[in-house]
């Protein structure tokens, strides 16, 4: 599994779709959010392609520091509290699995519900992130291979991140407004889907199991 090319492709998608993370930013926060997870994915991806063939932890280790120390906005924290646990469970997984997948990502989950303290239904990525796991994990009882697995849990991701217009924010700057967050779509749920289906993308394309 070569990490670095996958966080390449999660970078080139957080690129493509700037402009329209930092417009739902706009509607709840202070808009820059497209513009923060591009430049961190854009620092971890030249991070991670630049260790070569290191170890699979050290590589997501590497990208997950990158994306720490990017920005300053919460995001960066988050995607990297979110990477850095994954990266800890990655190199246990010999070959990438579905399983192996559905444990990087509740590894990612676990660190960013301990580092925000949000949960389900407050309107944030976790919106996007949780259900996504959730599939991940059924995909994996069910024996389904990665790739359908990765397809299926950005369709959840993205259904979750809509489903965060119908919530009102309990946690970051959107907080500060309330009820007035109602009807607006949550930019750090919407920048989880795009990274699922990037992963799911990159996964299609790339790797043949
Ligand atoms: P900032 O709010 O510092 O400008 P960003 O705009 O990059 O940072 O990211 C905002 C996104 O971060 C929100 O849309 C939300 O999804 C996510 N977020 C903010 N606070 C938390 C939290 N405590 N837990 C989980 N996600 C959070
Ligand atoms: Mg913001």
């Amino acid at each position: 599994m070569e990490w670095g090319k996958l966080v390449h492709a999660i970078s080139e998608a957080m690129t493509a779709n700037a402009d329209h993370l930092n417009a739902l930013d706009a509607q709840l926060g202070d808009g820059d959010h497209g513009t923060s997870v591009a430049a961190a994915f854009r620092a971890a991806a030249e991070r991670a392609t630049s260790l070569g063939n290191a170890a699979d932890g050290e590589i997501l280790k590497a990208a997950a520091l990158a994306l720490m120390n990017s920005s300053g906005g919460s995001s960066g924290a988050l995607y990297g509290s979110l990477f850095l646990r994954a990266s800890t469970v990655a190199p246990s997984v010999a070959s990438v699995t579905t399983a192996g997948i559905a444990a990087m990502m509740q590894a990612g989950l676990d660190a960013v519900v301990q580092r925000g303290g949000a949960h389900p239904g407050d309107k944030t990525m976790v919106d996007a992130l949780q259900p996504a796991v959730e599939v991940l994990k059924a995909a994996a009882k069910a024996q389904e291979l990665p790739a359908y697995a990765l397809k299926m849990a950005a369709q959840a991701a993205h259904d979750g991140a809509q489903a965060t217009a119908h919530m009102t924010a309990k946690h970051g700057r959107a907080k500060f407004i309330g009820e007035r967050s109602l009807g607006h779509v949550d930019a750090g749920a919407q920048s989880i889907a795009v990274m699922f289906d990037a992963i799911a993308r990159y996964w299609k394309e790339n790797i043949h199991d």
